[in-house]
């Protein structure tokens, strides 16, 4: 079984990548953005819960997003295995997946963090607002918001898993196609 973690910055690629990884691999794509996006679309109370953090670009609170995941991964049957994108995000999800995973016979194999500078993250985020109608891809200040999160509760996660010996970050700027090749190279060596 093949369990990465695909990590970096919001607008790093990890949605883009993740969809090549998935058809390559035929690994369960577990992203929990896209999942909360999915209860906020269906009504649900998880969704309106969520709601309230993810548009002002904070983080919504560990207990919820790891239950989440852990139904999720409960509930799917006969996996090769799981591409875990936004998740996880803190070092206590970090700690509660790997429980999880002990717990059901499985370990990450990998994480695989994805590099790119701020300016053009902030591009990125930007040009997608056009498109996404995600509210928390319009606003500079929302985005903003979120890199600093991201660098104040997300980044200790990398040496959660460079303590496992099990971090490997690559240039996340250039060709969709080159980056993938540097993924596809690392993951044959799992
Ligand atoms: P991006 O990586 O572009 O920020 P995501 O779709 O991964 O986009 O996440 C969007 C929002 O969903 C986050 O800003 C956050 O509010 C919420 N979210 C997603 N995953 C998590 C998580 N693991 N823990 C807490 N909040 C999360």
């Amino acid at each position: 079984m093949l369990n990465l973690v695909l990590f970096g910055p919001p607008g790093s690629g990890k949605g883009t990548q993740s969809e090549k990884i998935i058809d390559a691999y035929g690994l369960t794509h577990l992203s929990t953005g896209d999942l909360f996006r999915k209860h906020l679309g269906e009504g649900t109370a998880l969704g309106a819960l969520a709601k309230e953090y993810m548009d002002r670009g904070h983080l919504v609170p560990d207990e919820v997003s790891i239950q989440m995941v852990e139904h999720k991964i409960g509930s799917t049957k006969d996996s090769q295995g799981f591409i875990f994108d936004g998740f996880p995000r803190t070092t206590a999800q970090a700690e509660a997946l790997d429980a999880m995973l002990q717990k059901n016979g499985m370990h990450i194999s990998g994480m695989i963090a994805l590099d790119v500078p701020k300016v053009i993250l902030k591009e990125r985020i930007l040009a997608r607002g056009k498109t996404s109608g995600r509210v928390d891809d319009q606003e500079e200040a929302k985005i903003n918001t979120r890199i600093q999160v991201y660098l104040d509760e997300t980044l200790p996660v990398a040496a959660y898993y460079e303590k496992q010996g099990k971090f490997h970050q690559i240039n996340g700027v250039g060709k969709i196609e080159e980056i993938f090749n540097q993924i596809t190279e690392l993951i044959d060596g799992y």
